[in-house]
């Protein structure tokens, strides 16, 4: 008789918000559209795509881009369906089972996900109340674990906060481990470690395309590390891993970059709005709800009674992201946050 595993036996299938809702600040997608004439740029190169080929194995037009938009050599890129897939050959190809892979709690889920999958042994640094980390501390674990991988997301998902550059920097000259910094959120912040992998021997940073540049539906990410990190993800990724379509609308999108930067100021205008009616909020109601800073594209905060609080957004159509004692709101256009702080002072 066939049994499953122990690795895989209790794992089941990742369910995002299932129905249909009107409103949906779950995912941290981005709210802006692409205006026409970029739509009519995708659909001529879509016209313009050979089907009955295999995609080109070296991405080179869609890095060449990706080096465009970022500043950053094409040579360092390696291209990834999501960054969600370069996590996952990061930690089945760059960890041997039981090694230590060291990430935080809260942050993303999917780093320890990956890191089980591969049979590594998952250490988390605990946050302090606040979520501010302390480097040092971290360093220490990182060290007292003898740990191979650290993986974090800068700024955080779900917590919305920081690490300044020269922290990161602290931490990744003072571990062994290989860092895998995951800065799909950097774009709405400024202190990215992109432009300088190439002075660490330990360094891979991941970008996305699904948050600040609008593309979710692509799948679409990429790795940035020095050449010999480069090569080592190169020979371990599966050649034809993006598709000629998502190649050909990433060339698009990422060619766009005065558009990108008007999608961005929106949405942080958007943001700061949101921040500011929710701390007038807490203001009103200082025992039901706490707010954490944010330099990313949603609000994270503490709510009292925060499933019943979930569930009545829900009935009314809009749709945010329950963890515990806390919800994460993605910033929607103007119209959906006023809808939504209406809705949750409603509720509160
Ligand atoms: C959304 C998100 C990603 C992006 O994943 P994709 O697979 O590229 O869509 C990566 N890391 C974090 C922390 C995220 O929140």
């Amino acid at each position: 008789m066939y049994q499953l595993n122990e690795k895989i036996r209790e794992l089941v299938p990742y369910q995002p918000i299932a129905g249909e809702y009107s409103i949906r600040l779950d995912a941290n997608e981005s709210f802006c559209m692409l205006p026409q004439e970029i739509e009519e740029k995708l659909l001529q190169a879509c016209r313009q795509i050979a089907w009955n080929r295999y995609p080109d194995a070296s991405c080179r037009e869609l890095c060449q881009a990706f080096g465009d938009f970022y500043g950053v050599d094409p040579s360092l890129v390696t291209p990834g369906d999501g960054s969600d897939e370069l996590l996952s050959i990061l930690c089945n190809a760059f960890l041997m089972p039981g090694e230590v892979l060291m990430t935080a709690e809260p942050d993303f889920s999917m780093y320890r996900f990956y890191g089980s999958i591969a049979g590594a042994e998952i250490r988390c640094y605990p946050k302090p109340e606040g979520f501010a980390i302390s480097v040092e501390d971290w360093i220490r674990q990182i060290q007292k674990e003898k740990a191979r991988m650290v993986i974090f997301s800068n700024p955080c998902n779900p917590t919305g906060r920081g690490l300044s550059r020269e922290d990161v920097r602290k931490l990744v000259r003072s571990v062994d481990a290989l860092v895998v910094l995951d800065e799909a959120y950097m774009d709405f912040w400024d202190q990215s470690l992109l432009q300088e992998v190439c002075q660490y021997d330990n360094l891979i940073v991941l970008k996305t395309c699904s948050k600040a540049l609008g593309m979710a539906s692509l799948r679409l990410g990429f790795a940035v590390a020095n050449p010999i990190l480069t090569r080592a993800l190169w020979a371990v990724k599966s050649p034809y891993n993006i598709n000629s379509f998502t190649q050909a609308m990433g060339y698009v999108i990422l060619r766009e970059k005065q558009w990108a930067e008007k999608a961005r100021k929106e949405i942080l205008d958007a943001r700061d709005g949101m921040v500011e009616a929710l701390a007038e909020i807490e203001a009103r109601f200082p025992e039901k709800l706490h707010c954490y800073p944010s330099c990313t594209n949603f609000v994270f905060m503490r709510v009292q009674e925060s499933k019943r609080v979930f569930d009545n957004l829900l009935k009314k159509g809009i749709a945010v992201r329950h963890m515990g004692e806390y919800l994460r709101i993605t910033v929607g256009t103007p119209a959906e946050n006023k809808e939504f702080l209406q809705a949750f002072q409603d509720v509160l």
